[in-house]
């Protein structure tokens, strides 16, 4: 579901190069620093990650800060995870190895590994990461400095075909989210450099990748750890961030600890569950604003997502702020869509029956550029998911970041570009009391027609018309 490949586009072997010297010129007081646990679960990972991860960190972390390295086996069934597994790890020092009795997932798995931990800090990583010479030190000073503070390495990329380890480019990214509660990359806003006193100073994020931070033991569990109803994988790393921020903490990012981590094609188990962890999340920290994710993906409306009662209290427990707050504040990049009732949803033809406006982009990373085409509406969200706004802007906004439809300049098809400030002419059409879909930069309309010489549909500018082919209406979903 998730799409965690940073946007790393210009990779350099030299890891995060621009702040190399500066980092290594740091120094640490070792005695003053925290003692940590490296939790690692794993569930049926491939013999040669599981243990370049092991033996990177015994390599690269100062044996005075390295409590344990404790590894959570989450009911893995691969034979080489077995017998063979246990005897390597007997062999290496600080190294522990437990095992689930059943198939936990990996909230509750690193749990298990929480629970057994002596450190003062808890530092996780998954099964497949290689830690960089000098990755332990900021994350452990950083926490010394500020205990309210969960630190994240930056993610550095090991090709998942070669396991080259490839780095990143120069500059860290921040995280955030779509609306669909999917985490994306982001540049690091003009705001945040402003606030960071160095370049190598750490960066606030609104959100976390996922399984690479450090947090203090103490805090972790004040913070309530992690929500036990999350199953196998997902949503947890959306829930963390809210949770750290809304409740007090801050989530960073460290510039100067590197850890690379392979991002496979396919992960080794189902990740179905990761919708009910999601709507957990949602439904315990975003209070109204819940309803844009459920108008973006209404099958989430109906995935049953179990009792969030005890969340709901810690909540309040805590009193941790609003979600509200946490858009403004944390994550004021992060467009709010206005989901006017009856402007959101598909966006479908009179007169082509059951045809749809529909966006298929060839990737996340590449939204813009492409042609608005029709199709069967399918009711999902998702792709056919357009919101008609106050500024008079067809949004195509479930993605990172968001499109406008288009018209360019004496062309007669609809094209995504990205959204701006103040709404081009371009980008303006009126949808009038009658359903027709007036551009009001070529005082065209909308029109559903056959693409000449296909069985597919477009949507059209053509002169206005009286026609059921020009009239559009939305609708929010099948059901
Ligand atoms: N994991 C686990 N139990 C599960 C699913 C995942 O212990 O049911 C572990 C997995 O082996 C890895 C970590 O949790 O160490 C994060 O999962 P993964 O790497 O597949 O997620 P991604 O990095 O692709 O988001
Ligand atoms: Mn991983």
């Amino acid at each position: 579901m998730q799409n965690k490949i940073p946007a790393v586009l210009d990779l350099t072997v030299e890891r995060g190069c621009k702040y190399t010297n500066k980092c290594k010129e740091k120094k640490y007081n070792y005695d003053q620093l925290p003692t940590t646990s490296v939790i690692i679960t794993f569930y049926n990972e491939a013999w040669s990650t599981l243990l370049r991860t092991v033996y990177s960190v015994l390599e690269t972390s100062p044996d005075t800060l390295l409590e344990e390295v404790i590894l959570v086996d989450d009911y893995s069934d691969r034979e080489h995870l077995k017998e063979r597994l246990a005897s390597e790890l007997a062999r290496l020092p600080k190294v522990r190895l437990i095992r689930a009795n059943k198939r936990e997932g990996l909230v509750r798995a690193r749990l298990l590994g929480a629970s057994a931990a002596k450190g003062d800090v808890l530092t996780f990583l998954d099964c497949h990461c290689e830690c960089h010479e000098g990755w332990l030190e900021p994350l452990l000073q950083r926490i010394h400095e500020e205990e309210l503070a969960v630190v994240c390495p930056v993610i550095d990329v090991i090709d998942w075909n070669t396991f080259e380890y490839l780095g990143n480019a120069g500059e860290p990214q921040i995280g955030g989210f779509d609306w669909r509660l999917v985490f994306t990359w982001h540049v690091v806003p003009e705001r945040e450099r402003i606030r960071m006193r160095s370049p190598i100073d750490v960066i606030r994020s609104p959100t976390m990748a996922g399984g690479l931070f450090s947090v203090s033991k103490k805090y972790f569990e004040y913070l309530g750890s992690y929500d036990t109803g999350m199953e196998v994988w997902g949503g947890e790393n959306l829930e963390f961030s809210f949770r750290i921020w809304q409740c007090g903490g801050t989530l960073e990012t460290h510039p100067c600890s590197h850890v690379g981590h392979v991002f496979p094609r396919q992960a080794p188990y189902s990740r179905n569950k990761a919708l009910a962890n999601s709507v957990r999340a949602a439904e315990v920290w975003m209070d109204e604003f819940k309803e844009l994710y459920y108008h973006r993906n209404p099958q989430a409306r109906l995935e049953p997502f179990g009792d969030v009662t005890e969340r709901r209290q810690l909540r309040a427990r805590l009193q941790c702020k609003d979600f509200k707050w946490f858009l403004s504040t944390v994550y004021p990049e992060l467009h709010v869509p206005e989901d006017r009732p009856g402007f959101f949803g598909m966006l479908q033809n009179k007169g082509l029956k059951d045809y749809c406006f529909d966006y298929n982009p060839p990737n996340e990373h590449e939204i813009t550029g492409h042609q608005v085409i029709l199709y069967h509406c399918h009711g999902m969200g998702q792709n056919q998911f357009f919101e008609y706004t106050s500024q008079n802007e067809i949004r195509y906004n479930t993605h990172q970041p968001e499109g406008c439809v288009a018209v360019e300049a004496g062309m007669d098809v609809l094209i995504m570009h990205l959204c701006e400030g103040a709404t081009p002419e371009d980008q303006k059409f009126i949808l009038q009391e009658d359903g027709s879909l007036f551009h009001v930069q070529s005082k065209k309309c909308v029109q559903a027609e056959r693409k000449e010489l296909s069985d597919s549909f477009v949507p059209l500018l053509r002169d206005c018309t009286n026609s059921d082919h020009q009239k559009w209406f939305f609708k929010e979903h099948m059901v």
